[in-house]
């Protein structure tokens, strides 16, 4: 690559090499040309001012021939016929002006010039009249001699081939000879007419002048044919030549023959005329010569001329043709070097992009390694798949997570997979969920499209996600479900419950609201791990109890709620009964029964419910109303219950201040021994008179007071009377007084710290002895509590205060439990004993329970005596006290007195045995 590029830096450089040496070349070869040229243009210069002075001396020698004609016309008039002419004399001037005024030839010889001023002072010298012909002759003699000067001065320049040099010879030497001799000739003959005689010295001057002329012509004959032989033309002179030669033939033969002087004399004249003719036909030849040669001049010059003019231009030419040549080697350079740097711009761009192409296939290859060893070491599972989803390739991980790797496990078997090639998204996650390992994983599918952006394949990207799933699970679970228990909560249970509201399914269906009685005293008692062991128990007590199809749920605390599907109202109060049952049981807890009661409100669903709520608070309405009312542990909803409650918040806010306005008073009931008839005891029971409500019964108040807290304080002033009021009756009857009072205590009373301790205190305060006290507790609700035998009752027991099991027969009545508890006394709850017939309501159940008591040890007193007979009969059992209205209703302390009497007047056969 380097190697390419620098050679096509060094066809540059070659380039450029190549141009100088072509353009040293090219500018050598024009400076040749343009030498040889200009040289030529030289010499053609020098040649063409030649000719110029060539013509320049014609011209003056014509001049000069022609002012030698006029001075010898001049001279011939003056000699020959005697006269001066003006027209003449006017002729030479203007000649010899003519002459003088002549500045054409370069360079005029001073010579010339001079001789020329010697002649004009010759000429302005002659004479008028006598002397003027020797004057006019030696005028005649110096221009005949200027003559000489400018024939000389003319053929100064030899011409290439010689020939006009020859012909301007011929014109301006040998002619001018020929005229002379002939003209000097004449003149002797002429002297020789005019003295009469012809002497043989003149007729041999006169024969000698004709033979020089004659040479003269020779000479100048031969001068034209080695001209005319170069040139190969000129007839016409020829022909002028011929005539002279034949005139000067003529003259030379007359002379020749003429030695007689007189016959001279006269042949002198017509010799004369001869030399005239001779001197004619020169002159003709003069101007035919002249103009001939003037043209020959003309045309060399012309030709020179035109040579000079060419070669100029040739210069030119190659000068222009040598800078065009440059300016074109130059632009051609230019190109190539354009065309080169273009090319080697070329050259670098492909270079580059064969780097850029091998750098990325570089990276590609770098990349695709880290892509391998990505794809390879991940810690998610990967897939490439293509368009139906055939696992094209997978990495190792993916071999990990997954048993078996098909198109199902890579999640191309989700709905989006065909979306995603159809280019309507360009990504999907979807849940992949294998059975064999339980195991889920999240498959996210990305499509990876080819450079024309077309779907190529799929990569599926697998990640474990099981243990989030059951995180999510779990806290789902959490949400919904009762982390103790393990039942699902309120929020569930109102879901579920809400959820089924719309529909109309067969049947009934109702919400059943259960309480555990009593739950926080098992709390207060054994501690909370106990309590939530018992909830615990509870709920599987209660799941139990259900139809497969029924929900249950705990709402917090002590409270459950079921929701129960079934064919009619007995189906689900069946229901209920059964989970009263299941709760009954007694459950045993480190070796410790613990005896759990349930109250049951029953609300069934109607349409008239808008939501769950309203159906779980008319449960609870009827839960409380089971709760307080009779041996029922459950209750179904009914509209008074509505009112019930309204009342039962009417007397809670009365209640709370019923203490502190004194509204609370108590009254006491006699119980009598059958065994001597006489008042044993009195129990004491709390009234309280509203002045607006106005009697309240402790039944419906005690739970309330109880619930709100309010039982201890109304509890501690009910013992404080009563122990007062006792008091008050030893001093009064000291005889006569009752062996002691019963007191019913709450068992949330008894569960106080203090309890034990208040009670110690009270009686001490008002002088009672322990055992003149008798404490008692409801049967159900002292066996929800889980007193213990080393709790407060075995405490109060060890003080000797005495024990009572109050409405025995509505709890448990177990024999264990009366076996576990201090109790001195049983008391057989009034719904065994008031028979609407004024007999015994359950004979059987007060036998059963008088041998139970007489197994354990403990007095019975049974409650609600109405009838004597009932009294009779409970004598004949063997019950040792009875208690009733039959002997007495609750009194007011002032009453007391009475009632004793009153008692003790009863049938003696109603009272003892
Ligand atoms: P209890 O302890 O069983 O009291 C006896 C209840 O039976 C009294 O109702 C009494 O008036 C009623 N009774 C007595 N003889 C007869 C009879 O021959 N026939 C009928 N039908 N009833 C008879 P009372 O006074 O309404 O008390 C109801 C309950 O209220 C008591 O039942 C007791 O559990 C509770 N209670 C009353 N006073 C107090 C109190 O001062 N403290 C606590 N903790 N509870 C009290
Ligand atoms: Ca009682
Ligand atoms: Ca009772």
């Amino acid at each position: 690559m380097t190697a390419r590029l620098s050679s096509t830096f060094s066809r540059v450089r070659d380039d450029r090499a190549a141009f100088a040496t072509a353009a040293i070349i090219l500018c050598a070869v024009v400076l040749i040309i343009t030498g040889f040229l200009s040289t030529k243009i030289a010499e053609q210069e020098a040649r063409v001012s030649l000719t110029v002075r060539e013509r320049e001396g014609l011209a003056y020698t014509t001049r000069i021939i022609r002012t030698v004609r006029t001075l010898r016309a001049l001279r011939d008039r003056l000699e020959f016929e005697g006269s001066d002419s003006s027209a003449e004399r006017k002729a030479v001037s203007q000649a010899l002006d003519d002459l003088g005024s002549f500045d054409g030839v370069s360079g005029r010889p001073f010579e010339l010039s001079k001789r020329v001023a010697v002649l004009e002072g010759q000429w302005e010298n002659v004479p008028r009249g006598p002397g003027a012909v020797e004057a006019v002759g030696a005028v005649l003699e110096t221009a005949s001699n200027l003559s000489d000067i400018a024939s000389d001065r003319s053929s100064l320049v030899a011409d290439p081939d010689g020939s006009t040099a020859a012909l301007i010879d011929a014109y301006s030497t040998q002619l001018p000879i020929v005229a002379r001799r002939i003209d000097d000739a004449k003149l002797v003959l002429y002297r020789a007419e005019s003295s009469g005689t012809l002497s043989d010295s003149d007729r041999v001057a006169a024969a000698t002048l004709t033979g020089e002329s004659r040479q003269a012509y020779s000479s100048a004959q031969g001068e034209f044919e080695n001209a005319a032989r170069t040139l190969g033309d000129e007839p016409k002179l020829d022909e002028q030549f011929a005539s002279v030669g034949a005139s000067l033939d003529r003259f030379a033969s007359i002379i020749d023959h003429t030695r007689d002087p007189v016959t001279a004399r006269t042949r002198a004249r017509s010799l004369r005329s001869v030399a005239d003719s001779v001197i004619g036909s020169v002159e003709t030849a003069y101007d035919e010569l002249g103009a001939t040669i003037g043209g020959r001049l003309d045309d060399r010059h012309a030709a020179e001329m035109r040579l000079l003019l060419g070669l100029r231009g040739g210069l030119v030419l190659s000068i222009a043709l040598g800078a065009a040549l440059l300016v074109g080697l130059a632009a051609s350079m230019r190109r190539r070097h354009v065309r080169a740097l273009a090319r080697q711009r070329r050259d670098l761009e492909r270079l580059e992009a064969e780097l850029a192409q091998q750098r990325t296939l570089e990276a590609l290859a770098v990349t695709e390694a880290h892509f391998r060893a990505a794809f390879e070491r991940s810690s998610i599972g990967v897939a490439i798949l293509d368009r139906d989803g055939n696992v094209l390739r997978t990495n190792s991980r993916m071999h990990r997570m997954m048993e078996s790797i098909d198109a199902e496990s890579v999640g191309a078997k989700a709905v989006d997979y065909g979306r995603l090639f159809a280019g309507e998204i360009e990504s999907f996650t979807t849940e992949v969920y294998r059975g064999a390992s339980d195991a889920w994983f999240e498959a996210t599918v990305s499509l990876v499209r080819d450079d024309d952006h077309a779907p190529r394949f799929a990569i599926s990207m697998l990640k474990d996600v099981t243990e989030r799933k059951k995180l999510a699970d779990r806290f789902r679970h959490e949400a919904t479900h009762d982390a103790l228990s393990g039942l699902p909560n309120r929020a569930c249970f109102n879901e579920h419950v809400g959820s089924s509201l719309g529909t109309t399914p067969p049947g009934v269906r109702a919400v059943l609201f259960i309480d555990i009685d009593e739950f926080k005293l098992v709390n207060d008692s054994f501690g909370h791990a106990v309590g939530d062991r018992v909830i615990i128990w509870c709920a599987e007590q209660l799941r139990s109890s259900v139809n497969p199809g029924d929900f249950v749920a705990r709402l917090g605390g002590d409270e459950f709620a079921a929701f129960i599907t079934g064919r009619d109202r007995e189906h689900v109060e069946e229901t209920a009964r059964r989970i009263c049952d299941a709760l009954s049981e007694t459950l045993v807890l480190d070796g410790r029964d613990i005896f759990v009661a349930a109250s049951i409100g029953i609300a069934f669903v109607a349409e008239s419910y808008a939501s769950v709520e309203e159906i779980l608070r008319d449960a609870d309405t009827a839960m409380y109303s089971a709760k307080t009312g009779g041996q029922q542990r459950y209750a179904v909803f009914d509209r008074s219950m509505r009112e019930d409650v309204s009342r039962r918040v009417a007397v809670s806010v009365q209640l709370r201040r019923a203490l502190e306005r004194n509204q609370f008073h108590l009254v006491y009931q006699p119980v009598v021994s059958l065994k001597t008839g006489i008042i044993d005891s009195f129990e004491v029971l709390l009234r309280w008179e509203h002045p607006d409500l106005g009697f309240v019964s402790p039944v419906e108040f005690i739970p309330l007071a109880e619930e709100l807290g309010l039982i201890v304080p109304i509890g501690r002033f009910v013992l404080d009377r009563a122990c007062q009021q006792f008091a008050q009756w030893k001093r009064d009857f000291p005889n006569q007084r009752p062996r002691c009072i019963s007191v019913n205590t709450s068992v949330r009373e008894i569960a106080q710290n203090d309890f034990v301790d208040s009670v110690r205190e009270t009686l001490d305060r008002h002088g009672i002895e322990p055992a003149e006290l008798v404490l008692e507790v409801t049967e159900s609700t002292v066996l929800a509590s889980g007193l213990s035998s080393s709790g407060p009752l075995e405490r109060l027991k060890a003080i000797g205060v005495g024990l009572a099991i109050d409405d025995f027969g509505t709890g448990f009545s177990s024999l264990r439990y009366l076996q576990q508890f201090p109790f001195d006394v049983l008391k057989i709850d009034r719904s065994f004993v008031g028979g609407e017939d004024g007999n015994l309501a359950s004979e059987a159940i007060v036998t059963m329970l008088l041998s139970l008591a007489e197994a354990v040890g403990v007095t019975v007193t049974a409650e609600g005596v109405e009838t004597a007979e009932q009294a009779r009969r409970l004598r004949e059992l063997g019950c040792a006290e009875v208690q009733g209205y039959y002997f007495g209703r609750p009194t007011r302390a002032n009453d007391v007195p009475e009632v004793f009497y009153r008692v003790s007047e009863l049938p003696p056969k109603a009272i003892a045995s």
